[in-house]
């Protein structure tokens, strides 16, 4: 059934989802109400028409700026810098950060041909003078890629007044922010180190 088969093919393109579950998947909407099958569709499109990058931080937003650099609670002159827009969420999670994000969009990897020139860097270094950044606090996976770009990040801040530092341990190597439970990032964030 072509039908059947082309919505099995586009779940099984998310991720964790093998072809087994796609076509369970499948099957549950066609048992479901029409209602919830539009409902469904719906929310699918309007997530990717009014969900966008904030033109600031590079964080998922409903609004222009995104309601954290809106805020004016934040603490501006401290910025996390994050790998992609799913690790602000995590770090919020954790309660433990006041201050302002920025995500780079991706992490330097030379195997890959991912450069330094592929982030948002441009849009960093302005933000670090236009709101006087007094700290940069990395917080990118603890993995090659995520490594280099810290010390890229390290290097390009050097003529700057402002201070680098990364999270301490307590992430594993290799590990993902996403998967680090709150206690862990929560530490992570009181001992981070100088870089
Ligand atoms: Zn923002």
């Amino acid at each position: 059934m072509k039908t059947l088969d082309d919505t099995v093919n586009l779940l099984s393109r998310l991720p964790g989802i093998g072809k087994k579950t796609a076509s369970r998947m499948a099957f549950y909407i066609l048992r479901s109400n029409y209602d919830f099958a539009e409902a469904l569709a719906e929310s699918i499109r309007q997530l990717k028409s009014v969900v966008h990058f904030c033109p600031e931080c590079g964080s998922y937003t409903e609004t222009d700026p995104c309601p954290i650099c809106s805020s004016p609670l934040r603490d501006k002159s401290i910025i996390c810098v994050v790998e992609q827009p799913q690790d602000v969420l995590t770090i919020e999670a954790s309660q433990e950060f006041h201050g302002l994000y920025h995500v780079l969009g991706g992490l330097i990897s030379p195997l890959d041909g991912v450069g330094p020139e592929a982030l948002t860097l441009d849009l960093l270094q302005k933000r670090v003078q236009r709101l006087q950044v007094k700290e940069l606090v990395i917080a990118t996976n603890p993995t090659v890629e995520g490594d280099t770009t810290a010390l890229y990040i390290k290097k390009l801040f050097a003529e700057y007044s402002v201070s680098v530092t990364k999270l301490a341990t307590g992430i594993p190597f290799g590990g993902d922010l996403e998967y680090a439970d709150r206690i862990t990032l929560a530490h992570s964030f009181r001992g981070r180190i100088a870089l």
